[in-house]
C-alpha cells in the first residue's frame, strides 16, 4: 500500500498533497525528510540550509538532542492528563518560564493564535472586572498590517485582504491604527473604553518591519498612562531571535530580561514558536496577578494547554537558548549579515532590514525577476527562503548557525542574485 511510502519521490509527495490536502498553502517546491541544526534533507538526499526556520519556531536548531531527549523521556512516561488534574510536570515549568521572563505568571496554551486570543479575553475581562469598561464597549487597539493569527477574531484586527475577505462577520470592539506612529496610539487611548494595545515589536510577517528605536518605549508609556494595558506579541520575535530575548526591550540594554526595563515592559506577554524549538506547539500568556487573576476556574481553557510532554519540551528548549547564548549569536551574526548583504551591492536589492537574525531583503519591483524566482533558485544553491507580500525574503536562519555558515550563506545568496544579472 502506497501509505508506507517507501520510495516516496520528492514528486509524487507533491502530488498527494496537492490531491488529498487543502490548498491553503502555496510551497517551494521541495519536499523536506529530515533536518538536523541549520540544515534540512529532501527526499531525494539534497541538503539545504534552513533560512526560514519554520518562522522562527526553530531557534534552537532542528532535533537539537536536548529537547528531543526531554521529548522522547516525557513521551514514555506520561503525555497528557487534561487540566482536570494536577500534572506533575506543570507547577515546575510555570515557575521556570516566568521567572524567566520576569511575569508572575503564565497561562498555558498551544498555538500562537491560541495564545493570542487568550491575551485579548484575558485583557477585555480586565478591562471589565479592573478598569470598569462598561458591559461589551471594551476596544482593543490594534497596527496595520499586524500579523496575530488566524481566527476569526485575530483576523478581524487584520487589514490583509487574502486573510480577511469572505470569512466575515467579524469581532467587534477592534481598532486599527497605522505601526510605528505613536501620535496616532495617544489618539486613540483618549478613548477611555480602550482595554489594550496589541502589537508586534518588529512586524515579522509584514516583511520584517522595525519601528523606530523609542516606539515600545514611548507605546508604554502612554499605556501606563491611560491605564491601558500593553499587550507585546512576541510569538515570531521572542525568544533570542531579534539579538534579546524579547524584542520589546530591545533597545535597552538589559541582556537578561525585560524586567531590568521596567519602562518598556509589556503588561501581557505572547509566546509561542520557538518556546519548544519547533518540536511541540506551546504557546504562553504570561502576565502579573492583578491581571491573570482576572481569569478564574472555568473561564477559559485548552485540553492540551500545560500537558507535561510540552512543559518538559519547553523547559529544555529555553535552557538551551541560555546555555547556548543564542541571543549573544543572533546579534553579532545578525550584525555581519546585514553588512554582507549590504555589501553585495546587488542590483536585485532595493533594501535590507532586521534586527538580529530576523531580517528581510526587499527585491526591487521589475517584471523581470520576482521574488519567487530568487527562492527557488537560492533552493538550487542550497538555501530554503520564503517570499513574503510578493517581493520581500525574510533571512531568519537557526540562531546556532555559525559565523562559517553565514559567510557560506552570503557565498550562495550572491551566487544566487548575480546569475539573475
Ligand atoms: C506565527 C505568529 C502567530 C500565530 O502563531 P500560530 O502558531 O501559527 O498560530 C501570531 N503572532 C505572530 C507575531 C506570529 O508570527
Amino acid at each position: 500500500m502506497e501509505t508506507l511510502m517507501q520510495n516516496l519521490s520528492s514528486k509524487r509527495a507533491i502530488e498527494l498533497e496537492n490531491e488529498y490536502g487543502a490548498h491553503n498553502y502555496h510551497p517551494l517546491p521541495v519536499v523536506l525528510d529530515r533536518g538536523e541544526g541549520v540544515f534540512v534533507w529532501d527526499l531525494e538526499g539534497n541538503k539545504y540550509y534552513d533560512f526560514l526556520s519554520a518562522y522562527s519556531a526553530v531557534n534552537q536548531g532542528h532535533a537539537h538532542p536536548k529537547i528531543i531527549s526531554a521529548l522522547k523521556s516525557q513521551a514514555d512516561k506520561l503525555t497528557l492528563t487534561s487540566r482536570a488534574f494536577y500534572n506533575s510536570a506543570l507547577g515546575a515549568y510555570e515557575k521556570y518560564i516566568t521567572e524567566y521572563f520576569g511575569f508572575d505568571m503564565v497561562l498555558p496554551m498551544n498555538t500562537g493564535a491560541e495564545a493570542v486570543e487568550t491575551a485579548i479575553k484575558l485583557c477585555r475581562k480586565w478591562g471589565y472586572e479592573k478598569k470598569g469598561i462598561p458591559e461589551n464597549q471594551a476596544k482593543i487597539i490594534v497596527c496595520e498590517n499586524n500579523f496575530h493569527g488566524r481566527t476569526i477574531t485575530i483576523i478581524s484586527a487584520s487589514n490583509d485582504p487574502d486573510a480577511t475577505k469572505n470569512f466575515g462577520p467579524y469581532t467587534p470592539g477592534i481598532v486599527s491604527i497605522p505601526y510605528d506612529d505613536v501620535a496616532a496610539l495617544e489618539k486613540e487611548l483618549e478613548d477611555p473604553n480602550v482595554a489594550g494595545f496589541l502589537v508586534e515589536p518588529i512586524q515579522g510577517e509584514a516583511g520584517v518591519f522595525v519601528p523606530s528605536d523609542d516606539y515600545m518605549k514611548r507605546c508604554a508609556a502612554i499605556c501606563k498612562e491611560k491605564n491601558v494595558l500593553l499587550i507585546a506579541d512576541e510569538v515570531q520575535t521572542g525568544i533570542a531571535r531579534t539579538g534579546k530575548l524579547l524584542a520589546t526591550c530591545g533597545n535597552c540594554n538589559c541582556q537578561s530580561s525585560c524586567e531590568n526595563n521596567p519602562e518598556v515592559k509589556p503588561d501581557i506577554l505572547i509566546l509561542g514558536k520557538a518556546i519548544s524549538g519547533g518540536v511541540y506547539p506551546v504557546s504562553a500568556v504570561l502576565a502579573n496577578k492583578d491581571i491573570m487573576l482576572c481569569i478564574q476556574p472555568g473561564q477559559h481553557g485548552s485540553t492540551f494547554g500545560g500537558n507535561p510532554l510540552a512543559c518538559k519540551v519547553a523547559i529544555a528548549a529555553l535552557e538551551v537558548v541560555k546555555e547556548e547564548n543564542l541571543q549573544e549569536n543572533a546579534e553579532e551574526l545578525g550584525e555581519l549579515l546585514r553588512l554582507e548583504l549590504r555589501n553585495m551591492n546587488s542590483n536585485l536589492i532595493e533594501l535590507v532590514r532586521g534586527k538580529g537574525l530576523l531580517n528581510a531583503i526587499v527585491i526591487k519591483e521589475t517584471d523581470k525577476v520576482s521574488a519567487w524566482d530568487i527562492c527557488v533558485k537560492l533552493k538550487e544553491n542550497g538555501l530554503l527562503a520564503k517570499p513574503t507580500h510578493g517581493h520581500i525574503i525574510r533571512f531568519a536562519p537557526p540562531l546556532i548557525i555559525t559565523k562559517e555558515q553565514i559567510l557560506e550563506c552570503v557565498s550562495i545568496i550572491r551566487k544566487t542574485l548575480n546569475s539573475f544579472e
